[in-house]
């Protein structure tokens, strides 16, 4: 008799604790059980709390939570039965039948998140940068505006609407990148 998909996700709960499935894939919780979550970026501190057995885990930094399977999902940005066969491989437990994956494409797959959760902080950073120029230069506009019949520019206005004309293009170029 076949174990339902279902059935082997329960013996998989059962099987495992949080703590030993975010060792295997490389974080070492702290004394009062907490590891830098991979979830949100710059989690310097450590907002993951993993709770003993097979309680699970929650972050309170970005309020993610859930199971062994919902992290390891998350984790590898894989579905519920992916995740399901990677755990099963990944501690040997014989549940499912699927190829093990090696400890160099776990370790790849998760330098590549390292680095998308990266390149999107960084660019979060330029984004919010470049807003506050654009509100910067906006201002001088109101400030320097020419008065009515005026027919020289003042050097700042014309700079301004410059500047603006190239941040409201890289602006739009960008939103919701
Ligand atoms: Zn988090």
């Amino acid at each position: 008799m076949r174990s339902s998909r279902s059935d082997v996700a329960n013996q998989i709960k059962q099987a495992l604790t949080m703590q030993e499935v975010v060792e295997q894939y490389g974080f070492s919780p702290n004394r009062s059980g907490y590891i830098q979550c991979p979830f949100h970026a710059g989690d310097d501190h450590g907002s993951l709390k993993i709770y003993p057995d097979n309680r699970g885990w929650h972050c309170f930094g970005c309020n993610a939570g859930g199971s062994i399977i919902d992290f390891t999902m998350r984790l590898f940005d894989i579905g519920f039965q992916q995740a399901v066969i990677r755990l099963d491989m990944d501690f040997n437990l014989g549940l499912t039948q699927a190829k093990r994956t090696s400890k160099a494409e776990q370790s790849a797959i998760l330098e590549a998140r390292r680095q998308k959760t990266e390149q999107k902080a960084a660019f979060e950073q330029e984004y919010r940068k470049k807003a506050a120029e654009f509100r910067y230069w906006w201002e001088i506009t109101k400030h320097f505006a020419p008065a009515p019949g005026a027919d020289v520019l003042h050097p700042f206005y014309a700079e301004a609407l410059w500047r603006l004309s190239i941040l409201e293009y890289w602006l739009d170029e960008n939103i919701g990148r």
